[in-house]
């Protein structure tokens, strides 16, 4: 096949949840081709936890259904865990502005310990509002970014990115954080990217790219790092809201068919961007059979 037998498919950005369609999602995930999820974390309840062991559920949760998937559908899942950052404004005001971040930096450091422990591969969603918000809130959510930061630099691992889509001199500006947080821009991935920018403009950043047909055909020539993700929510709720988990797998198909002489640079996203940033190789043969 164009591209190669051995190629992995991988959706760097999903979400699943025990309340939704959960691990028949990523069935039909692996039955359209795909190989490799990176599954992040989210509030499965309502309301997002008000204590430490509230967390600890949640994140025991994604790692659960990460077994589960790997067990049940023969995807490879990388999980992804931290306290999503707009839950610091929402327990703001039962456990105050104090609370609540001292809370979210705890949260922020058990998922640091989970990386550490091998059971997760970055820390992520991390990173401030996609709207504007109390300003007040704000800086505590900006204090709790630095601490995210930080303690990606002590873990060695990467920090998957929330937040409003960036300008170059947004990439700058959190490329800046990074680097007085010590943590090497590289390993600080914005996720949800929605334009192409040049590699000069993004300031060693790596994007990842939401799968949608024409963003996958802008940057296909583009030099690594880079990803593709969907954002699934597995929400019933809101069906359609983000773009379905097969979308990875059957872009990469459309390329192997329609456009075989460009099919080898798939191996950016999938396989050579997961090693360079994340220090670990996708490989198809990890995945077995659905
Ligand atoms: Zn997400």
């Amino acid at each position: 096949m164009p591209g190669g037998d051995d190629l992995p498919v991988v959706d760097h950005h999903c979400h699943l949840s025990p309340n939704g369609e959960g691990i028949r999602a990523a069935a039909r995930f692996r039955l359209a081709g795909g190989t490799h999820l990176f599954l992040c974390t989210q509030n499965y309840d309502p309301e997002p936890p008000r204590t430490l062991a509230g967390y600890a559920a949640q994140f025991e949760t994604t790692l659960d259904l990460a077994r589960r998937v790997r067990v049940e559908t023969g995807v490879v899942v990388y999980p992804v865990l931290a306290p999503y950052p707009i839950d610091l404004a929402t327990v703001a005001s039962p456990l105050g502005l104090t609370g609540a971040l001292d809370l979210h930096c705890r949260a922020l450091d058990l998922a640091g310990a989970l990386v550490r422990e091998h059971r997760a591969v970055a820390l992520g969603e991390v990173g401030w509002a996609h709207f504007p918000i109390d300003p007040e809130v704000d800086a505590r959510i900006q204090t709790a970014f630095d601490h995210a930061l930080g303690v990606a630099r002590d873990v060695g691992c990467p920090a998957v990115v929330h937040g409003p889509d960036l300008d170059p001199a947004g990439f700058s500006a959190l490329a800046e954080r990074a680097r007085l947080a010590g943590l090497p821009e590289r390993r600080v991935i914005k996720h949800y990217t929605r334009a192409r920018w040049p590699e000069a403009d993004r300031h060693g950043i790596p994007p990842s790219y939401l799968a949608r047909s024409d963003t996958v055909r802008a940057v296909l020539m583009d030099p690594g790092p880079w990803f593709l993700e969907t954002d699934f929510l597995d929400d019933p709720r809101r069906p359609g809201a983000v773009l379905d988990l097969t979308t990875v797998p059957r872009r990469a198909q459309r390329i192997r068919d329609h456009r075989p002489e460009v099919a080898d640079r798939l191996w950016i996203p999938f396989a050579e961007s997961v090693e360079k940033v994340y220090g670990r190789r996708p490989s198809a043969q990890e995945a077995t059979a659905p």
